[in-house]
């Protein structure tokens, strides 16, 4: 592993890093919006500070975003995002199909660097990614918990399905909340258009690698000259490239 460097903000990347805040800041109050209606109707949210069942899930997001959680880091967490996203790579690599590529993320691969295990916190709260923004369970922690669902009886299954089918604010398959991840769709569409203005192409792929990719000059570089070519054979000369966790258009 090499040392982790220290970021540089340009420019551009300010310009791509300002977009994403303000779209976090709308869907943030879209979101509270939102969720007061929510309970106020009587729906219930069971997501709060000290549950990170879902923080050992794969997170797909762009650079915009990453550059966003890059800008907060110290080399320290840096490096740890580093280790991480090597052992995403090795999965990747080696993983027959993505159920087994997300059911070994969540077991092996574990638990995002940036959990504060004491606390049971992000450590990063305020550069958090859209996935850990908008996802919201309406049932308690152990469903989100990787291998509750797998241990249920069969009987317990449909008992599932059903209270997930009859539960306000569920897509009526799983127990997390719809609404609030189709509000972060702006988020999405923010980023797409800041890095199509700022680099003249897009950078899409896993979190913990393009946090890496991000605080890396020569990938850096090669994205600002808006030169996808380049930014490949740098991810990959870094070890850092599979066509399941980066994508550049
Ligand atoms: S960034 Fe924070 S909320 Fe998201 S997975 Fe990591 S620890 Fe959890």
């Amino acid at each position: 592993m090499t040392d982790p460097l220290i970021p540089q903000t340009t420019p551009a990347t300010r310009m791509v890093t300002a977009a994403v805040q303000d779209a976090y800041a709308e869907y943030g109050a879209e979101a509270s919006r939102w969720l007061d209606g929510f309970t106020r109707q009587g729906g219930q949210v069971f997501c709060g500070a000290g549950c990170f069942g879902c923080c050992n899930m794969p997170i797909r997001l762009s650079l915009a975003e990453a550059l966003v959680v890059r800008d907060a880091l110290n080399a320290e967490k840096l490096a740890a995002v580093e280790q991480h996203a090597r052992k995403v790579i090795a999965n990747a690599r080696t993983a027959p199909d993505e159920d087994v590529y997300v059911r070994r993320h969540r077991l092996e691969v574990g638990y995002c660097p940036l959990l504060d295990r004491e606390t049971g916190q992000c450590s990063e709260y305020a550069a958090r990614p859209t996935r850990c923004r908008d996802t919201f369970s309406a049932f308690p922690a152990r469903y989100c918990t990787e291998g509750y669902w797998e241990s249920l009886s069969p009987r317990e299954k449909r008992e599932y399905a059903r209270e997930v089918a009859r539960t306000p604010g569920t897509d009526g398959e799983l127990h997390y909340i719809a609404p609030l991840e189709h509000l972060s769709e702006p988020v999405w569409d923010a980023a797409s258009e800041a890095m199509d203005r700022a680099f003249g192409l897009q950078v899409w792929g896993d979190f913990w690698v393009l946090v890496t990719l991000s605080a890396r000059p020569e990938f850096m570089a090669a994205v600002e000259a808006g030169d996808g070519r380049a930014a490949l054979k740098a991810a990959k000369a870094a070890g850092l490239s599979h066509p399941m966790i980066l994508e550049i258009e």
